[in-house]
């Protein structure tokens, strides 16, 4: 029996009536299975001593003699209050909620203290104990040993498990019910893992798995319950991953395979060389290699699901449009999504210039809702031009996806930014066409844990070199109160014909948001503040999100053309804009911002010939852990390391979020802080399914069998 099938409802457990399976239905415990599911958050290990007087050393675990009770408050408000001492001081243990403690714990009695203390009014005192008497009648007392939920088995372990717990239950309760669902079902739950993993690895056979987790014998015990549980997570995960990635070529290569066009000297197609011979520069050789690998899976017999990873401003977007031409050159079309319409409209204009001259019909597609007249006239135009193949390649946001745009023969789809999108859109744009080719493109550096879940079934290119003549970004730090020096600073690089960014956390100031967080500068005061005070012979523009796309557009053209030289904004620009004449980039505020995103701030200069600056402007009172992560920025220009600090730093929530969803839940692996374990689960799960698709042989047959069951919940749509 697998673990999630001991379908058993927990009510079939002693002590479990309505009330307490209504807690634990909250809990989300209603089987045994998820009750042994319900992993504990932590561990105490109550075998070391640590007397009353060290309140302040560690939690204190020791044996103390009750001396007294007290009474304060009214009515329903009143408190118990339990005086007790150990060998080495008194304290006193306040029972909020728990007056059924005085006669637990009568005057006279020993009882075993835990908990944290600390020091007020004049005494040591504790409001988060567990306090059990000593029985005098010994182990065999199952009154008091019910009470707390002895160790398994009858055992008694010094380490306890604490559960993660909502009103109504106490550690106790779980404590007791877990050990009764252990000995009634544990001993007959079956492996999940194979064999020679388990045995190649010393991990723990299931039925000692759980017990251990719940209730180890020492310390050790633990870590090889909790490894061999991770390790389970992990593989199926990546098993999950792996049948996906399988299924992906059986579907394309049972569908039509389109006649491919002929591949020139290079690997690269006519209309390619064309793009290129046009170009004043050349590929780097990190381009050149990934457009290689495109051209392969485009010709290949499988659908292409290809991940683009490359810092800010290696060039991808280029690499894209040679996949677009690739695509169309054998009659299809090709679209171009990207997170935000000023980003997808610098697209659209980039693939005119250099991609119109080459014959192809570009159009870009507004995901705008408040077109009406004239406008809807055009979209609706656009639309029909899109369905009777009159348009090769459309840029847009994720409009282009919605459900009034139906293309003739849609081949491929790029996603520039892919981080920014649902996962679950993924499906949503293959819908769209006969499985097209798919490539990502992320300039956020997908950091390894995520690379090897969420985006673990798509192949990947990295363009790791820059295009030749660029110079890093020099970044500064800066106290708020020493802006000005900023300023001046700035102000030579406009008069030397430079541009420059300036972005703000907040839109306005008169937003709530503002309130809350006084003394925050935003983008629309300090616009005015900019244009007025600081740089008062220079043009200077606005640009946030609520402003209406045909103004966000006109400011962008004006930016890019240099009429405007200071650009106020939001982090608007954080995503794909490209102005190589722009040389500084000043962030205020800058702690309020995460590290990726400052990375891709930074991004936006440095683009040119000439030598850019970045500054990172931080508030006089800004923490200790706030100046690490600008220390960060300071010291990588990497955007891989940047991306798995900011990780780190804020923890891996998010990554597993979408397989949370399915059978197989991560309850104690963390692909970001077990990413090394995840690396070796993949290694097993892949090669496993490459030596057996099918899973047929025996020893695999477990896997297999695991799988059967979880199908009908792992469909996330990934
Ligand atoms: P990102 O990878 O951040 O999307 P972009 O595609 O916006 O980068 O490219 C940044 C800039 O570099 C663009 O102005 C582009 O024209 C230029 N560029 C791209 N490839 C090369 C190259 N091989 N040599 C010189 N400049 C290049
Ligand atoms: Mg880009």
């Amino acid at each position: 029996m697998f673990l999630r099938n001991l379908k058993e409802p927990v009510s079939s457990l002693k002590g479990v009536g309505p009330g307490a399976a209504g807690n634990l239905a909250r809990l989300g415990i209603s089987s045994i299975g998820s009750l042994l599911f319900h992993y504990p958050r932590d561990w105490e290990d109550r075998s070391r001593h640590v007397p009353l007087k060290d309140w302040n050393k560690d939690r204190v675990c020791t044996e103390a003699t009750v001396l007294a009770h007290d009474w304060f408050g009214f009515g329903r408000m009143k408190t118990l209050k339990i005086y007790v001492e150990d060998e080495s001081a008194r304290a006193c243990l306040v029972c909020f909620n728990r007056p059924f403690l005085q006669r637990q714990l009568p005057v006279g009695c020993r009882c075993r203290l835990y908990g944290h203390f600390y020091f007020r009014y004049g005494d040591i005192q504790s409001t988060a104990f567990e306090a059990e008497p000593v029985s005098e009648r010994g182990m065999g007392d199952r009154k008091w040993r019910a009470g707390d939920g002895g160790g398994y088995g009858g055992g008694r372990s010094p380490i306890l498990p604490v559960y993660p717990l909502t009103a109504g239950l106490s550690q106790g309760i779980l404590r007791k019910l877990v050990n009764q669902a252990l000995e009634k079902f544990g001993t007959s739950l079956e492996d999940e893992l194979p064999e020679s993993i388990i045995s190649r690895d010393g991990l723990f056979h299931k039925p000692d798995a759980i017990r251990a987790i719940h209730f180890p014998a020492c310390m050790e015990e633990l870590e090889r319950a909790r490894k061999t549980i991770i390790y389970e997570e992990l593989f199926y995960l990546e098993v999950i991953i792996g049948k996906r990635a399988m299924l992906r070529r059986i579907e394309r290569s049972s569908g039509a395979v389109a006649e491919k066009g002929v591949l020139t000297e290079g690997d690269l197609s006519p209309l390619q060389l064309g793009l290129l011979e046009r170009l004043p520069f050349c590929l780097t050789p990190g381009q050149t290699e990934a457009v290689r690998e495109i051209n392969r899976d485009m010709d290949g017999p499988f659908s292409m699901a290809r991940l683009l990873q490359g810092d800010v401003g290696s060039g991808k977007t280029l690499v894209s449009f040679l996949a677009c031409l690739r695509a169309v050159e054998e009659g299809g079309q090709a679209a171009l999504m990207a997170p935000t319409e000023l980003l997808a409209r610098q697209h659209a204009e980039n693939a005119a210039r250099l991609l119109e001259p080459l014959g192809l019909r570009i159009a870009f597609l507004t995901g705008n809702l408040r077109t009406s007249g004239s406008k809807a006239a055009g979209r609706n135009h656009l639309l029909k031009a899109l369905a009777c193949g009159e348009i090769d390649l459309i840029a847009g946001t994720h409009a282009l996806f919605s459900r009034d745009v139906v293309y003739r023969d849609l081949r491929l789809v790029v996603v520039d930014e892919q981080h920014r999108f649902g996962v679950i859109q993924r499906q949503a744009i293959m819908a769209k066409g006969c499985m097209p080719d798919l490539l990502m493109m992320s300039a956020t550096p997908i950091p390894r844990s995520l690379a090897l879940t969420v985006f673990g079934d798509l192949d990947v290119s990295v363009i790791r070199d820059m295009p030749p003549g660029r110079k890093p970004v020099r970044t500064h730090l800066a106290k708020e109160s020493n802006e000005g020096k900023v300023y001046d600073f700035v102000r030579r690089e406009l008069e030397a014909g430079r541009q420059a960014y300036f972005v703000y956390p907040l839109i306005e100031g008169g937003d709530e948001a503002a309130h809350m967080q006084q003394d925050l500068k935003d983008a629309v005061s300090m616009a005015q503040r900019l244009a007025k005070e600081v740089f008062p012979g220079f043009s200077l523009a606005l640009l946030h999100s609520k402003l209406d796309e045909e103004e966000k557009r006109r400011t962008m053209d004006a930016f890019r053309r240099g009429d405007i030289k200071i650009l106020a904004a939001t982090s608007v620009v954080e995503v794909g804009v490209d102005v190589p004449n722009a040389s500084c980039m000043v962030v205020e505020h800058a702690e309020r911002f995460g590290l990726s995103a400052l990375h891709q701030m930074r991004g936006r200069v440095g683009r040119g010939e000439d030598q850019s600056y970045c500054f990172l402007v931080y508030s006089d009172h800004l923490t200790d852990d706030g100046k690490k992560r600008l220390m960060v920025m300071l010291e990588n220009s990497d955007g891989f390391v940047i991306a798995e600090e900011d990780l780190k730093l804020r923890g891996p929530g998010q990554i597993a979020g979408v397989e949370q969803s399915g059978y197989l839940m991560l309850g104690m692996a963390d692909p970001v802080r077990d990413v090394r374990e995840l690396q070796r689960a993949r290694n097993d799960a892949f090669e496993i399914l490459e030596t057996d698709p099918a899973l047929e042989q025996a020893r695999h047959c477990i896997i297999a069998r695991v799988l059967e069951e979880a199908a009908p919940f792992t469909d996330t749509g990934l």
